[in-house]
């Protein structure tokens, strides 16, 4: 049988859950401790200690450097429950088991540095996900405001101009296109500034539903001037056929 004041001095609940007792000791102890509130308080706080200081190492050694996950909070729990056991060290620990508790911490202020690191990382690409997405979406918005200009074709050299007033805030504007009596199975659109340069070229087209082509241009390759569009039909086979010729002026 085993006296408290002696188990107490020697550190027997601690050297026990380490398992640094000999059989016969670890036997005797196990005698007293299960009677004995205090040695039995000792034990299961010696215990918790063992099991905490344990999974802290497992969790520095699972992780290897530079891989990060987010579930960091227990970690940082039980980095503040080591740093409190480190504060509260008992005298029974070994010098060794204070120097890997103290690794331990400091792969834990690693791993913080890390967390932080991955922290300001993901700030970033959410605000750049952020614009991005702010971006698409107004571009799907439905183009409520789509300035359409209707063009009538030009007859013997005489014909209506119409005008086209450039948007203040840059963006598409549409240009709705009649071919008239002419019925090709596709069409050629070409755009042309003071009857010269080509802004756009598009085919084949096909007719919408009304007859007519929407052709879509965005502003910003407008300037203000006289501009020409020049319709050709596209027959099955063959060359392009003139099919219209429409004027209109950018202001
Ligand atoms: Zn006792």
């Amino acid at each position: 049988m085993m006296d408290h004041s002696t188990i107490d001095a020697g550190s027997v609940a601690e050297r026990y859950v380490t398992g640094r007792l000999a059989p016969e000791e670890a036997a005797a102890f196990e005698e007293h401790y299960l009677d004995c509130p205090s040695c039995c308080a000792r034990v299961e706080a010696a215990d918790r200690l063992q099991r905490g200081l344990r999974r802290l190492a497992e969790e520095a050694a699972v992780r290897p450097a530079g891989s990060l996950r987010w579930s960091r909070s227990p970690r940082l729990a039980l980095a503040a429950a080591a740093l409190l056991a480190v504060a509260l060290v008992p005298a029974w620990m070994e010098r060794r088991e204070i120097e890997s508790l103290r690794s331990g911490l400091s792969s834990v202020d690693r791993l913080n540095g890390d967390l932080q690191q991955a922290r300001r990382d993901l700030a970033a690409e959410t605000a750049r996900r952020e614009a991005l997405g702010r971006e698409m979406a107004a571009d799907r918005q439905p183009q409520t405001s789509l300035p359409v200009v209707p063009l009538t074709p030009v007859r013997g050299g005489e014909g209506p101009v119409r005008t086209l007033k450039l948007p203040a805030k840059p963006g598409w504007v549409g240009l709705w296109v009649e071919p008239g009596d002419a019925d090709f199975p596709a069409y050629r659109a070409t755009l042309r500034k003071n009857e010269g340069a080509v802004v756009f070229q598009a085919s084949p087209l096909a007719l919408n539903d009304l007859g007519a082509l929407l052709l879509t241009v965005h502003s910003a390759s407008l300037s203000p001037g006289s501009y020409r569009l020049d319709l050709d039909g596209l027959p099955a086979s063959g060359a392009p056929v003139p099919a219209g010729r429409f004027a209109l002026r950018v202001e």
